[in-house]
C-alpha cells in the first residue's frame, strides 16, 4: 500500500543540520498493523508527519521518496496533498483536541468530513456519522452526536477521534501514541476498537507507541527505530524472539 524509500528529513539548526530521519525504508502492506517503537526522539512521529505531509518548515524531506499505491506523495503541493490527507491517510494523535475542534459539535465535524470526502447528502452523512459513533462504542450515539468534544471523557473523546479518522474511509490510519494520555484500563479498549474497525474495513494501521506490550498484542509486524533509523523490522514474533539490535533486546524486557 505504502512504500518509503531512503527517506531523509532534516532541520536546519544554528550549528548546521539536524537529521531527524536518516535514510529509512519500509513498506506498509494492505490490511496490516505495522507497529513502530523506539525511544523518545528516535523519529517515530517524524515518520508519520512525513507520510502525511506535515513536516513543519524549515524542516524538509531532503531525500528519498514515499509512494502510496505506487504514486509519489512526498512531492505534492498542499492542494494535492489535501486529497490524500484525511481522505486516503488519516491520523490519530495522542491529544484528541489536535483532531477535534472544540467549537463544533461532533455531528458538525463528522458530517463535514463525510460530505467533503464521500459526496453524500447531509442526511446520509448524519446517518453514517451515527453509525460510526456506534461502531467506536459511544453509547446513545444518536443523542451524543450533537454534543461538543469537551462533553466527553478522555477515553470517549479518543473514540470520537477514531470515528473521525475513519469517516472518509481511509486506506491507512497512522496512530501516534493514541492512548498514552489515557487511563491504563481504557488503553486496551481503544487500541482494540482501532484495530477491529480497521480490520473490518481492510484499512492498514501504522501504530506508533512506546509500549512493546501493545505491539505484541496488536501488530503483525514491528519496526524498531533508533536515532533516525530503522534498527530492524519484521514479524512481531521474530523480532521479540530474536532481536538483532541491542536496543530491541532492551525493549523486550518490558513485555509482561
Ligand atoms: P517521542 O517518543 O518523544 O514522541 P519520536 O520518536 O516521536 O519521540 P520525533 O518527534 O519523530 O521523535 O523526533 C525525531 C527528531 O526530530 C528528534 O531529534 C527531534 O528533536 C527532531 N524534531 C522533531 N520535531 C522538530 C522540529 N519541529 N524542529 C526541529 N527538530 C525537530
Ligand atoms: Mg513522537
Amino acid at each position: 500500500l505504502l512504500s518509503v524509500r531512503d527517506l531523509v528529513v532534516q532541520f536546519p539548526t544554528r550549528g548546521g543540520l539536524l537529521t531527524a530521519l536518516d535514510g529509512i525504508s519500509f513498506d506498509i502492506r494492505r490490511g496490516e498493523v505495522l507497529g513502530v517503537v523506539g525511544e523518545s526522539g528516535a523519529g517515530k512521529s517524524m515518520t508519520g508527519s512525513a507520510i502525511i505531509g506535515l513536516i513543519e518548515p524549515p524542516g524538509r524531506i531532503a531525500g528519498g521518496e514515499i509512494r502510496l499505491e505506487g504514486q509519489r506523495i512526498d512531492n505534492l503541493s498542499m492542494d494535492q496533498m489535501r486529497t490524500v490527507r484525511g481522505r486516503r491517510i488519516a491520523m490519530v494523535f495522542q491529544d484528541p483536541l489536535t483532531s477535534l475542534n472544540p467549537l463544533f459539535t461532533i455531528a458538525e465535524q463528522l458530517v463535514e468530513t463525510i460530505q467533503t470526502h464521500l459526496h453524500v447528502s447531509a442526511k446520509e452523512a448524519r446517518q453514517r456519522a451515527i453509525g460510526l459513533l456506534d461502531d467506536v462504542g459511544i453509547p446513545a450515539a444518536s443523542r451524543r452526536i450533537d454534543d461538543y468534544p469537551h462533553q466527553f471523557s478522555g477515553g470517549m473523546r479518543q473514540r470520537v477521534v477514531i470515528a473521525l479518522a475513519l469517516a472518509a474511509e481511509p486506506e491507512l490510519v497512522i496512530a501516534d501514541e493514541p492512548t498514552t494520555a489515557l487511563d491504563v484500563s481504557v488503553q486496551a479498549q481503544i487500541i482494540d476498537v482501532l484495530k477491529r474497525l480497521c480490520a473490518e474495513r481492510g484499512a492498514s494501521v501504522m501504530l506508533i507507541t512506546h509500549d512493546m506490550g501493545v505491539i505484541a498484542e496488536t501488530a503483525d509486524r514491528v519496526a524498531v527505530m533508533y536515532a533516525g533509523r530503522i534498527a530492524e523490522i519484521g514479524p512481531v514474533r521474530d523480532v521479540i524472539k530474536d532481536a538483532l539490535h541491542p536496543y530491541t533486546s532492551g525493549l523486550m524486557g518490558s513485555i509482561p
